[in-house]
């Protein structure tokens, strides 16, 4: 018999992971903060947990797929916390991005309750989702993960076993701090052949015929030259990712200049958004001085 799952957080991520979850055939309970955001799968045939801590009993895995550390305490350690109510013998996978300290010490909490726990962040974005094709990060013990391996198989193709409890996120947050340059880098780029009198159209074309060819520029660079930031990864997420580098690079005693530069920019932009934006929306710091 297929495990019963939990799902907590149903945002832009966790609202396909879930349907992907009954699609497969598993038994799944969700929470939401926001309950409306239940409704449609309750629809599909999900039940609809009124706690964490009722999702964590009713489950053998338990997913956390919410915004950021402070979400992510708040659901596991606030009142009626999913952690009260996680079974002996369950797997708690987090595959929300945070601190890797911050896993650490979930996995140390999960352990104390004779419950398992792997940090597994996710690459692949709400299309990856939608498709169930993401790509997770894996941080915990090998056995652990062979034993979760259909459900992150409902919702991912590909899984990498990057080391113990906080390694996955501590990938994750490097692998954003390379898109967020990237972005970061386009953007300053167009700002300069435009302002030259060259069409931003031709550079991409330019370098998309080069080594550095790259597919986020397929999806990123339209959005720039659009200048139109539907949210698919919303810039305060990546803000907030950008943030949590530069604490481990901290921690660590790494320097990161160019991420901490990129990072003001983010904050910049962040700062005088009245909406919800793409992270593409970095390069407004140069459209709205143009
Ligand atoms: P989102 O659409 O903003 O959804 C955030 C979820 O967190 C919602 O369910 C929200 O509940 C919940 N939440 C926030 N604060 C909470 C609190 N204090 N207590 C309880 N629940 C709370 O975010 P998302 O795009 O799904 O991203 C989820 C995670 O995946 C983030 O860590 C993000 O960095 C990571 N990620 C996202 C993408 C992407 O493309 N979007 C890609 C890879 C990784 P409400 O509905 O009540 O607001």
């Amino acid at each position: 018999m297929k495990s019963a799952v939990g799902l907590i957080g149903l945002g832009l991520m966790g609202q396909p992971m879930a349907a992907n979850l009954i699609k497969a055939g598993f038994r799944i309970t969700v929470w939401n903060r926001t309950r409306a955001k239940t409704e449609d799968l309750a629809q599909r045939g999900a039940l609809v947990a009124t706690s964490p801590r009722e999702a964590a009993a009713a489950s053998d895995v338990l997913i956390t797929m919410v915004s950021d550390p402070p979400a992510l305490e708040e659901v596991l350690w606030g009142p009626s916390g999913a952690l009260e109510g996680l079974r002996r013998s369950s797997v708690l996978i987090d595959s929300s991005t945070v601190a890797p300290a911050l896993a650490r010490r979930i996995a140390a909490a999960c352990a104390e309750r004779g419950a398992e726990f792997l940090d597994a962040p996710v690459t692949g974005g709400t299309w990856g989702a939608e498709k169930g094709e993401l790509v997770f990060m894996v941080g915990g013990h090998g056995e652990t993960l062979a034993r979760v391996e259909p459900v992150l198989g409902a919702m991912g193709k590909r899984w990498f076993h990057l080391g113990p409890h906080g390694s996955g996120q501590t990938v994750k947050l490097a692998m954003n701090m390379i898109l967020a340059l990237q972005v970061d880098a386009l953007a300053e780029a167009l700002a300069l052949v435009t302002r030259a009198g060259v069409a931003g159209e031709r550079l991409v074309e330019v370098m998309q015929s080069s080594m550095a060819r790259s597919p986020l520029l397929d999806i990123k660079a339209p959005m720039i030259l659009q200048a139109d930031y539907a949210p698919s990864f919303p810039l305060r997420l990546m803000h907030k990712d950008l943030g949590l580098a530069l604490d481990l690079a901290n921690q660590l005693g790494v320097a990161l200049p160019a991420t901490a530069a990129a990072r003001e920019i983010y904050n910049a932009v962040k700062g005088a958004a009245k909406e919800d934006l793409d992270y593409a929306a970095v390069a407004r710091f140069w459209q709205d001085r143009a």
